[in-house]
């Protein structure tokens, strides 16, 4: 057993990242963690850590023979105090990695403040290639958070915040706090609901976002509301997604689209600065049908370009039943030039056809211009066809055209994702560009085949364009319902690097037209009411038009930290399937608790 001491009145003069050649001969004293240590006989080096960096503190047994001997009790992860010396290094013992590298402090004394298990896993690793399973890491998040990496992203989460308040509060918004046990606001997922222990069978329901309660804000003449929200979905999960995540929540009163527009880009060039980048403003701008046509996607990466090029026009009279059918059908007949790819080997070209039929196309054409022209359509269309087809994409000798056939829709969503794999597996990407854009005039509705009804895109709050409004009335009063799939939004979302960063809508403030909405979506105005018949109720006293947004900072924080994971900037996150491994929930309650709320668990 080691003997602990106590931290007393001691006090840090400086932390483990601060010491520099300017503070040779100072005597300090430095507290952290012992990150790792080696042993040279009468020598001991310690590499002290805290939140701000790394100190190399050396006990020798000649001069401080005490200290050195206490030193030998300390292992990895303990937490120590040392009074020494600020010494330079010598010339090849500097160390460039870290920012104290060109000094060391020789200890006089140490405290030993506490000590530490084994560590389940190591915390110092060379590349995150070599870190423990995320599970365990997740498990023991309060010690993966000593990472360095982790500390920074947290850091910069909390700096980018700051920005953002001060940008919204030098813009004249107020930040309102709006409620979290509420009824359901749908934004499209289940929600996670709460029992009431005095409303016997009552339930509150998270939000999903504070919608409503934004729009109640601008009902009420608040004019200009911001909140950092914390938001609440219930859905399967995807690798970026968190089942409670936070955003940005704004909402603005009198609102154009362009003050919009302007408002968002002035917030993203802010924050962006705080890494030292610079945005281009204004964005450039694009409807969600020419992001769709263009890039298959309505959320483009517009760093590299590989649009989506239209075959259609070189296959005229020809009869190759697969294109033929697609095209009869009202489909279309799509590819990418990949430059440099007629060096593209066999065995690539045959995992980008497994990578589209992830997206449900049923198989991947090819066409070489190497010195030969070679294609997977040759046998079938002929040599003139092929050559027709790669210079109507657009091709030049050395390139590649990978093409996709069927519906609209297929073709879109696997090209659009094949634009971006093979980007990123030809590296086409720069690095260190940002490349935003809006994009704008979203449909309102979009039709699910599996239950032959219309959903809301953005939310059933979203105006449609004004132009469109007849549609939405022929529609719901005349039986026209197939036109709700032409009426398009006042929604528009911006998008970095092929990230989509934030939605927003200019929202209906008018009565009659939320009730043609709500009758689009087969909702009876009796369920309407049962459902938001506070809020119905609120749009009749003088509702002035409005419009909002909502940032995903989670989202954001991902894109300046550079990381493809959204746990990286979350400090305490959830895994992929909504469990937090450290706390373990959910987990079961109680039965005590569940009968006094009148829960039953039925068992299958
Ligand atoms: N409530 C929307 C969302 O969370 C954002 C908005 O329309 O302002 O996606």
């Amino acid at each position: 057993m080691i003997t602990l001491d106590h931290l007393g009145d001691m006090r840090r003069t400086h932390s483990c990242g601060q010491l520099r050649l300017g503070d040779v001969g100072q005597t300090v004293t430095l507290m952290g963690w012992v990150a790792r240590r080696r042993d040279f006989g009468p020598l001991t080096f310690f590499d002290l850590r805290d939140r701000d960096g790394i100190t190399q503190v050396v006990f020798n047994e000649e001069t401080a023979p005490r200290a050195h001997g206490r030193a030998k009790d300390v292992r990895g992860e303990y937490v120590i105090a040392i009074v020494g010396r600020v010494v330079r290094r010598e010339p090849g013992q500097r160390n460039a990695k870290i920012e104290t590298g060109e000094v060391e402090v020789h200890a006089d004394e140490i405290y030993i403040l506490n000590d530490a298990r084994t560590l389940p896993f190591q915390l110092e690793v060379a590349s995150s290639d070599g870190l423990a399973s995320e599970d365990l890491r997740l498990k023991y998040r309060y010690l993966d958070l000593r990472r360095p990496q982790l500390q920074k992203n947290l850091r910069l989460r909390h700096q980018v915040v700051r920005e953002i308040r001060r940008y919204m509060d030098e813009q004249g918004f107020t930040e309102i706090e709006t409620p979290v046990l509420i009824k359901s606001t749908p934004e499209g997922a289940r929600d996670y609901i709460v029992p009431s222990r005095l409303h016997r069978g009552g339930f509150y329901a998270l939000p999903q976002s504070p919608q409503l309660f934004k729009q109640l804000c601008m009902i009420a003449g608040l004019d200009k509301y911001y909140q950092i929200a914390r938001c609440f979905r219930d859905e399967d999960l995807r690798a970026d997604r968190q089942p409670e995540f936070t955003q940005l929540d704004v909402e603005l009163s009198f609102a154009t689209l362009e003050q919009i527009y302007t408002l968002i880009e002035g917030l993203f060039a802010s924050v962006f600065k705080v890494i030292d980048a610079q945005l281009p403003v204004p964005f450039p701008r694009l409807s969600y049908a020419e992001a769709m046509r263009r890039f298959g996607s309505d959320k483009p990466d517009l760093r590299f370009g590989m649009e989506l090029q239209n075959l259609a026009s070189a296959l005229e009279g020809t009869m190759f039943p697969a294109f033929q059918t697609a095209l009869a059908a009202g489909g279309e007949v799509k590819g990418i030039v990949v430059q440099g790819g007629a060096a593209l080997p066999r065995k690539t070209l045959d995992e980008l056809q497994e990578y589209v039929k992830r997206y449900g196309a049923s198989a991947l054409a090819w066409i070489k211009l190497a010195d030969e022209t070679s294609s997977s359509l040759l046998k079938a269309l002929g040599q003139e066809t092929v050559t027709r087809m790669a210079e109507t994409a657009g091709a030049k000798p050395g390139d590649a055209v990978l093409i996709v056939a069927g519906k609209a829709k297929t073709v879109a969503a696997s090209l659009g994702a094949l634009r971006n794999e093979v980007a990123r597996r030809e590296k086409l990407i720069p690095e260190n560009v940002y490349a935003p854009l809006w994009v704008t005039e979203f449909p309102m509705f979009e039709f699910h085949e599996d239950d032959g009804r219309y959903y809301a895109m953005h939310h059933p709050f979203t105006s449609p364009l004004d132009e469109d409004l007849p549609l939405l009335e022929r529609a719901t009063e005349g039986g026209e319902t197939e036109l709700l799939g032409r009426l398009r939004a006042k929604a528009y979302d911006p998008v970095i690097n092929g990230v989509e960063l934030a939605s927003g809508s200019i929202r209906i403030h008018r009565r009659d037209v939320q009730r043609l909405i709500f009758k689009a979506l087969g909702m009876t105005e009796d369920e309407a009411r049962s459902r938001f018949g506070f809020f119905l109720d609120a749009l009749e006293y003088g509702t002035p038009p409005h419009g909002g947004i909502a940032p995903g900072i989670d989202r954001l924080m991902m894109v300046l930290s550079g990381t493809d994971n959204i746990r990286d900037v979350i400090a305490f996150p959830k895994t992929a399937s909504a469990a937090d491994l450290m706390i373990d929930a959910p987990s079961e309650v109680d039965p005590r608790l569940l009968e006094e709320l009148h829960i039953k668990i039925v068992k299958d």
